[in-house]
């Protein structure tokens, strides 16, 4: 063995490990195997994890971490490792930073050469996009949306012309007035949501995303617990290229004579000059 693979063999390993989102019948064996076996296990919340492992009859001693303290546990953990202890790395549920701490660590981990294994299982929006009936060959996974209202609005117009399936998490405070929202920005499109997965009250409400906001309101109870929201994307994205010309034309309209800006346009972007005047006109018709 050399210099660098017996150094590596006589450290620890961090796993990753993925554990129910709702109901304890999904945790793998393989998940209850490490957690046993491991010196430490890392979880966000000592009280909620000592649930997952008193049912499990899992013994491992606890340690909190999370979004406050990661950054100057990560070294206290990096030590641990390095003297060859195992840690695992536990969130409240599903899948670790999957909207979930643990990112710094792993960078952290990762950059001091320790051996990162994940332990695959339950995660959220995999649970929604595989129950969905939406496309599935490309999506984007955006997490939560921005707390602001602004910040929302301008996310989500970032979004507008994406062509995969969105995927969003959301809070049962903010569920309606972001999709709300959402009909705003994005239109009325296929829209579906995946309520309380995994739990006695698991729901999916499918329609246009107008119809599934009715059916969210029709009853109150709709709008409790946790959500996963899925749009289809665009089928008609606008071309980048199209957009900038028209954002530029609307801008100069605003200074210039119509015939001037689309002169000025056609000039910078290359587009139509007469197609451009043409919409002045037509606009001044209707
Ligand atoms: N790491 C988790 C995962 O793997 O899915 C996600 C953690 S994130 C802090 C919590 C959010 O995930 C919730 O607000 C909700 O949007 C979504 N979520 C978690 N469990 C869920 C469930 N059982 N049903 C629906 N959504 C769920």
């Amino acid at each position: 063995m050399s210099e660098a693979e017996l150094k590596s063999a006589s450290r620890g390993v961090l796993y990753v490990v993925a554990t129910p989102i709702g109901n304890m019948q999904d945790m793998t064996t393989r998940a209850i195997e490490v957690l046993s076996q491991v010196d430490l296990i890392a979880c966000e919340d000592t009280r909620r994890a000592g649930l997952l492992t008193g049912h499990f009859a899992i013994k491992t001693a606890l340690f909190a971490l999370h979004d406050h303290n990661e950054e100057q546990a990560a070294g206290g953990l990096i030590k641990k490792l390095r003297s060859g202890q195992d840690i695992a790395l536990i969130s409240d549920a599903g899948t670790p930073l999957i909207s979930d701490p643990g990112y710094k660590l792993l960078q952290r981990v990762i950059s001091a050469g320790i051996s990162v294994v994940p332990i695959p299982g339950p995660c959220a929006l995999i649970a929604a996009l595989s129950g969905a009936g939406l496309p599935t060959d490309r999506f984007s996974f955006e997490g939560f949306m921005p707390h602001k209202a602004s910040g929302r609005i301008r996310a989500l117009e970032l979004l507008s012309d994406q062509t995969a399936t969105l995927i969003f998490y959301e809070s049962k405070h903010r569920i309606m007035e972001t999709l709300d929202l959402m009909l705003e920005v994005l239109g009325d499109r296929r829209c579906v949501i995946a309520r309380e997965l995994t739990k006695t009250f698991e729901q999916f409400y499918r329609g246009l995303l107008s119809q599934v906001i009715e059916q969210l309101k029709a009853d109150e109870k709709n709008q409790l617990g946790e959500f996963v929201v899925m749009l289809e994307g665009n089928q008609n994205p606008v071309n980048p290229a199209q957009k900038i010309e028209q954002v530029l034309f609307e801008r100069l309209l605003q200074e210039l004579p119509p015939k001037k800006a689309a002169q000025i346009t056609a000039e910078i972007t290359g587009a139509d000059k007469k197609a451009l005047y043409q919409q002045v006109i037509d606009r001044s018709r209707s």
